[in-house]
């Protein structure tokens, strides 16, 4: 296929019809076109943009390019969620057993860590034995058995996505609201979904740190699953600072099984219940917010979301023992205490730096093909605000060698501030929602 008319077309400020997206999409898709052209083009609507039509033209052209996953009329309501990225998130862990234990069903398609952020299916992986990595039939087969599966994208589910995601990786052209937006919600809509409940994070430990450009992506979202016939609602919440304790993937999953006993550290349980909240409302679980909470706070209580949990774990082929003994997870034979020089208020826990150290001991990637070393993180012991003695703990490093450990230590002396005063009141930590 020729696509110069259209490069020079939206090089220029003008738009392309569905049916041209349709097909350039389908052809990027067939290796008809050649990067070189699809590379133009995409730097084109980064410069340019594209209209509300457009976007949503190549976001179903991206998910057509693909599978999705069906289901019958009679099926009960289907409900993900999906965050943006962030540094010791680890909802999803908790989240699809809970609401699968409520009611609903939930086929949850996850990521990869890249950068500073984690993926939720590193940590999965994390687990000896869990496979990630599943067909759509057995998607749905388990979802339908279980009412929950965690899986990685495969190469069935809009495959147009997986090449141009690595294209825009290499040609600066991932920074990009309605780029970002159609890569998203084409993976999202191919779950079949009933309703989608976004994360969208923003602060310096966020993909997107601007608060602005976070809401503008929350509501380009919304709009492309509204137009789809999918409801799509938002939650922004902040990335200033590392969700929950844990930081590294095995250490992440024991977080989860703590926060699925009802353990969890407040500001991760939080967005639990918010999320968790919304997608409840969703499938239909609930008519309020206040009963959607109890409801889902009961399935913690009375221990049916763990128990879940632990289906889900066998199911996906993990080693069931993990569940009632997390000290079977990998571990990273160094463990080092991090303590405070000084007195004072602890002024700031950079997500950014936290996630970076964490890559740096290996358990994250700078590239898609690296390794992960599932034990090693860092466990904080404090949070913004926290009044801390001098000597108190700050932190513990999980690191596979004592240099290691050091470099991350190094790195510590910048993450974790310590300050006379408090720092002013925390950056909304659950904002409003943009429905
Ligand atoms: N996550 C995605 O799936 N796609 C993007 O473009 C950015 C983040």
């Amino acid at each position: 296929m020729y696509l110069v008319p259209l490069i020079e077309r939206k090089r220029d400020g003008g738009r392309l019809t569905p049916a041209e997206w349709q097909e350039v999409v389908a052809g990027y898709a067939a290796h008809l076109v050649p990067d070189y052209q699809m590379a133009a083009l995409l730097m084109a609507i980064v410069l340019r943009g594209v209209d509300a039509d457009e976007l949503f033209a190549l976001t179903e052209a991206m998910l057509r390019s693909g599978a999705s996953l069906e289901w019958g009329s009679d099926a009960p309501p289907r409900v993900d969620k999906h965050s943006t990225g962030g540094v010791g998130d680890k909802v999803t862990l908790v989240l699809a057993p809970l609401l699968a234990s409520a009611g609903a069903l939930v086929p949850a398609m996850a990521g990869r860590a890249l950068g500073h952020t984690g993926g939720t299916v590193d940590k999965l992986e994390a687990i000896p034995g869990f496979r990630t990595v599943l067909s759509v039939r057995e998607v749905r087969e388990q979802v339908e058995r279980i009412g929950c599966a965690i899986f990685a994208q495969s190469p069935e589910i809009a495959p147009a996505d997986r090449k141009l995601y690595a294209l825009r990786d290499a040609t600066g052209t991932v920074a990009s609201v309605p780029l970002i937006a159609a890569s998203i919600m084409s993976k999202k809509l191919a779950e079949g979904l009933s309703g989608l409940v976004l994360d969208v994070k923003h602060g310096e430990g966020a993909f997107l740190p601007e608060r602005a450009d976070a809401i503008r992506l929350a509501r380009t979202m919304i709009e492309l699953g509204r137009r789809h016939g999918c409801p799509t609602v938002a939650v922004l919440t902040a990335m200033d600072r590392p969700l929950g304790h844990a930081c590294g993937n095995a250490l992440e999953v024991r977080e989860a099984i703590a926060a699925l006993k009802g353990e969890g550290p407040p500001d991760l349980m939080e967005i639990v219940w918010a999320l968790g909240t919304e997608m409840a409302l969703l499938a239909g679980l609930a008519r309020e917010r206040p009963a959607a909470r109890r409801l889902l706070q009961r399935a913690v209580s009375d221990g049916a979301a763990f128990e879940r949990w632990r289906c889900l774990v066998e199911a996906q082929g993990g080693d069931p023992r993990v569940v009632d003994d997390p000290d079977l997870l990998p571990r990273a034979p160094v463990a080092r205490v991090w303590r405070a020089a000084r007195s004072g208020f602890v002024a700031a826990v950079h997500a950014r730096s936290i996630g970076r150290i964490v890559v740096e001991l290996g358990g994250g990637r700078r590239r898609m093909d690296e390794p992960i070393d599932p034990g090693v993180g860092v466990v904080l012991r404090v949070k913004p605000g926290d009044r801390v003695e001098r000597g108190d703990e700050l932190a513990v490093v999980h690191a596979r060698r004592s240099d290691d450990a050091a470099m991350a230590e190094d790195r510590l002396v910048e993450a974790i501030t310590i300050d006379d005063a408090p720092p002013p009141p925390s950056l909304e930590l659950i904002g409003g929602l943009v429905a």
